[in-house]
């Protein structure tokens, strides 16, 4: 399946993500995660993308696009993927319905994960990842467990829990708002599109991940997706004035009808007779023969 998870930050797709990855053995494809790396990593793109990230902004739509068009380009997605964090913003979200049609493998469906705004920031302060292997704790509502299951799959030592650094007061606030102005307007792009579903993301974990499998399972049991534009087109209420509009438009582009030959099998399915004109004319040719 082909998805993106849709919601605020805290919202819980990291989680649901990653939890989703495991069950299907698709890849996670988180841009947070990328940009971080890149950061961590000293390169090119992780200088550019610092500041904004740190300031809690989004990084420019070029240097995603990039990074996106990459990992989409590998071996591993052809089986599908989860989309984490991307498209955030509808520039993004176009470019990504151009990319995925040029490679024929057009998204299944879209999850968004709704949750209160005063329950994001408690979770974004109690949010912790793991340094080696990148999974996502919280130590408020899901801490890591304890025993031989606490081990990091990564380094087999415990996990090495560590703050993001954009997970601070300041940051939460303008990421929040950057969400609501830029990645908002996702939600109405995608439902005009006939892809989304909306699932409450809070109470229990597994609750949640409950949810998820039944909007995919909803999404994998609809027909065969309509196109953006027909999908969008249902969506609006159709005015008159549009609506001639579009009836001139189509008769402007119509093809012209070829005139259809005549074959034993229409013949036959008219009922094997011949129309009494043509009859009549054939008679009177024999006549005039004779
Ligand atoms: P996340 O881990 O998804 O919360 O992302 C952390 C930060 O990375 C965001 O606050 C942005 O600065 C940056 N980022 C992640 N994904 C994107 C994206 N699709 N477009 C622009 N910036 C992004």
């Amino acid at each position: 399946m082909r998805i993106v998870l849709l919601g605020a930050p805290g919202s819980g797709k990291g989680t649901q993500a990653q939890r989703l990855a495991e069950r299907s053995g698709i890849p996670q494809i988180s841009t947070g995660d990328l940009l971080r790396a890149a950061v961590a990593g000293g390169t090119e793109l992780g200088l550019k993308a610092k500041a904004a990230m740190e300031e809690g902004r989004l990084v420019d739509d070029s240097l995603v696009l990039g990074m996106i068009r990459e990992r989409l380009g590998q071996p591993d997605t052809r089986a599908g993927f989860i989309l984490d964090g991307f498209p955030r913003n509808l520039v993004q979200a176009a470019a990504l319905d151009g990319l995925l049609a040029e490679l024929k493998q057009p998204l299944d469906a879209v999850v968004q994960l709704e949750v209160e705004p005063a329950e994001l920031v408690q979770r974004i302060s109690g949010r912790r990842c793991c340094a080696d292997c990148g999974r996502v704790f919280n130590v408020l509502t899901s801490p890591p467990p304890t025993g031989a299951a606490a081990v990091c799959p990564s380094t087999g030592a415990p996990h090495r829990l560590v703050q993001r650094p954009d997970d601070n007061e300041a940051t939460v606030a303008e990421r929040l708002r950057v969400y609501a102005e830029k990645t908002r307007p996702l939600i109405a792009f995608y439902q005009s599109r006939g892809l989304l579903r909306v699932i409450d993301g809070q109470g229990e974990l597994d609750a949640v991940t409950q949810r998820l499998a039944r909007a995919l399972a909803g999404a994998a049991a609809m027909p065969a997706r309509r196109s953006g534009a027909r999908a969008a087109a249902r969506a609006r209420p159709a005015t008159r004035a549009a609506k001639s509009r579009t009836r001139g438009a189509r008769a402007a582009t119509r093809r012209p009808k070829a005139p259809r030959k005549k074959t034993p099998a229409r013949t036959a399915a008219k009922g094997g007779r011949r129309s009494a004109p043509a009859a009549k004319r054939r008679a009177a040719r024999r006549r005039g023969r004779r």
